[in-house]
């Protein structure tokens, strides 16, 4: 019976990928295909992932798969051989490749079979996520802006849309995917004639969201192939022009890309034009908002005159009071008023979901 997991210490495993000489290719899949025993699926395709000496996270499900993944250049297209032959689903897959990444954000493959790829609180066993909507590649997305007949759907969360998004793009007001999709279905109960456009970060939630629609009888859905990610890079490389507006909002250190100069955000704290996501420097809080500069500099960084008090005092009675609240990320959101000044426990529907 073959090692089907790792043997050695995370700290051992990190140390040998920072010692490699050779330079890897960073790359993000996924495919909505149905597999009936994943498990097997996994099995296979991590001796042969393994065996290339692929680093990354893989996640497998009855729906499909969805890979971050670091590959060894030398390896690479013995890499995609390997994937495309590995199911008839797999074959031509789309691989993302990121252009600015140095290769070094995996050092261990984790292959895990989950119930979903992405989470949506879906009972109905009939509901075939890999009957997706019609792609649409840049220029063909430019048409639809432009026809009377579709409807920008945006299946994101309420931050990402506020700083960036297809000009008349309708918005899913909830902070979680799975109550977005009866949501999208029951505002859009209206306009089933309508070409229905489903757009996210990098196509994998509204790749399903295409597909819940068609399972709720609407007959005209499309998707934009690749997400926002890939309409930006295909169109600039196009030279056609940009429908979306402002940022598009990832988890990086710049916290997005900008796509146009256009800036359609608004500072929380003063109203100002801004579209720069902080997080609270009040460790205790950490809140997820937009700052500009002036109020970056009267608040400390903080998102309330609280947190400023808080974040001076010293540190120990700054942990003490940290204790027994809730972790986990916050976002500012408009429908629950400014900035919890007083910072209580926030409420567990502030939870975002992960992608
Ligand atoms: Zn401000
Ligand atoms: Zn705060």
């Amino acid at each position: 019976m073959p090692v089907l997991h790792n043997r050695i210490s995370n700290e051992e495993l990190k140390a040998r990928m920072l010692a490699e000489t050779e330079p890897r290719t960073t790359v993000s899949f996924y495919k909505y295909f149905s597999l009936d025993d994943p498990r097997a699926f996994r099995d296979s395709l991590y001796l042969s992932f393994g065996a290339l000496n692929v680093f990354g996270r893989v996640y497998i499900a009855g729906e499909g798969i969805n890979a971050q993944i670091s590959v060894p250049q030398s390896r690479f297209d013995v890499f995609r051989q390997t994937l495309f032959s590995s199911h008839p689903a797999l074959d031509q897959v789309r691989l993302n490749i990121a252009l600015e990444d140095d290769g070094k954000s995996f050092w261990v493959l984790r292959m895990k079979v989950r119930e979903r790829i992405v989470a949506d609180g879906i009972d109905d066993p009939s509901f075939d996520p890999s009957h997706v909507g019609q792609y649409l590649n840049a220029s063909q997305v430019n048409d639809m802006a432009q026809d009377p007949d579709a409807l920008f759907v945006d299946m994101r969360n309420h931050y990402e849309y506020e700083v960036g998004h297809f000009e008349n793009a309708i918005e899913i007001p909830s902070d979680t995917f799975r109550d977005q999709l009866p949501m999208a279905v029951d505002m859009l109960k209206d306009e089933r004639d309508k070409k229905i456009v489903m757009y996210c970060t990098g196509g994998i939630r509204c790749e399903k969201a295409s597909a819940w629609m068609r399972h709720n009888g609407f007959n005209n859905v499309y998707h934009v192939e690749g997400g926002i990610i890939e309409y930006a890079r295909r169109a600039k490389q196009q030279g056609l022009p940009l429908k979306f507006v402002g940022k598009n909002f990832v988890f990086d250190e710049r916290m997005g890309e900008r796509i146009t100069d256009d800036v359609i955000a608004h500072c929380h704290q003063c109203g100002t034009a801004c579209d720069s996501h902080t997080n609270c420097r009040n460790e205790g809080c950490h809140l997820l908002f937009i700052q500009c500069p002036a109020c970056a500099e009267k608040y400390q960084g903080c998102c309330s005159p609280t947190c400023r008090q808080e974040l001076a005092l010293p540190v120990e009675e700054q942990r003490l009071r940290r204790r027994g609240r809730e972790n986990g990320m916050k976002i500012f959101n408009k429908s629950k008023g400014l900035l919890r000044a007083t910072l209580q426990i926030p409420s567990p529907d502030d939870k975002t979901n992960d992608e």
